[in-house]
């Protein structure tokens, strides 16, 4: 896929100072002129900046949808004409990352959903941080297996095994049910995990239309510029919590949503919770 250019111009032409030539030109006489006494310099004080009355725009706050049924199948984007967008996040290989995705999210109400790997430490070390965003659904919390393994190289059990695993741990740390959401790692799936990760409930995998595309590590400008191409209505987006690059661009991306009007949300802000 090719990443659409988003040249930040910052290619400002330097003032360049026009000094006046050097002073007058040659006297002939050597008439003996007093030296001229250099008036001393004015004290300048600063004069204070008018602090502009800083405008910062209002948090991102849950919207009001009329819910729509889960529909059938693998899911890559929301339905309908609306300005959504699910910004979701997957693994958490970084704990620094984890722990900055949570605190941009609480600075701006970014509504984000994370599909963690239970097997990365950085979910157990800022479960006290990440909690109250995931009961207030702010941010909700889906299942990428336990430790990010392919399902479709997997035996039935260990298929079952791995969203087990995960299942229970974020059941337990954060009091919630992930169900019946969860992300195949790599996007590996087939009919027989899709009829195994449905028989313990998770009938609905998600794959995404637009990708971040920092699994590994890119540069924050290239992540930049990946927003840019796939921040779009209704998509789902996928990016990662494993290399620090995003979190340098944090403001930058907030901004591509804001610009473009795009209400982010989570899945369950979308679609109605199965029974
Ligand atoms: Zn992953």
């Amino acid at each position: 896929m090719g990443a659409v250019g988003f040249l930040t111009s910052c290619a400002g032409s330097p003032d360049t100072l026009g000094l006046p030539s050097a002073g007058p030109s040659s006297t002939t006489a050597a008439t003996l002129t007093p030296a001229p006494t250099v008036p001393p310099k004015p004290i300048v004080t600063p004069t204070p900046t008018p602090t502009p009355t800083s405008t910062l725009p209002p948090p991102f706050s849950a919207p009001s949808l009329t819910k729509v049924a889960i529909p059938d199948g693998v899911m890559t984007d929301l339905p309908g004409d609306g300005k959504l967008l699910a910004w979701t996040v997957d693994d958490g290989s970084s704990s620094e990352v984890i722990q900055k995705y949570i605190e941009f999210a609480k600075a701006t109400g970014m509504r984000l959903t994370f599909f963690l790997n239970a097997t990365y430490d950085g979910w157990s070390t800022h479960a006290d941080l990440l909690r109250p965003l995931v009961k207030s659904g702010q941010i909700q919390l889906g299942n990428h297996t336990f430790s990010h393994a392919d399902l479709t190289s997997l035996s039935d059990d260990q298929v079952i095994a791995e969203l087990q695993k995960n299942h229970d741990f974020i059941e337990k740390t954060f009091g919630v049910d992930a169900r019946p959401y969860y992300r195949p790692p790599y996007g590996y799936r087939n009919h027989r995990t899709d009829r195994l990760a449905a028989s313990i409930g998770y009938t609905t995998p998600v794959l995404w239309y637009g990708s971040l595309s920092d699994s590994g590590l890119i540069t924050d400008q290239q992540v930049v510029d990946f927003a840019t191409q796939w921040f779009l209505p209704q998509h789902i987006v996928i990016g990662h919590l494993n290399f620090l690059p995003v979190t340098e661009v944090f403001g930058q991306l907030e901004q591509i949503i804001r610009s473009r009007g795009l209400q982010p949300v989570t899945l369950n802000d979308v679609f109605d919770k199965p029974a």
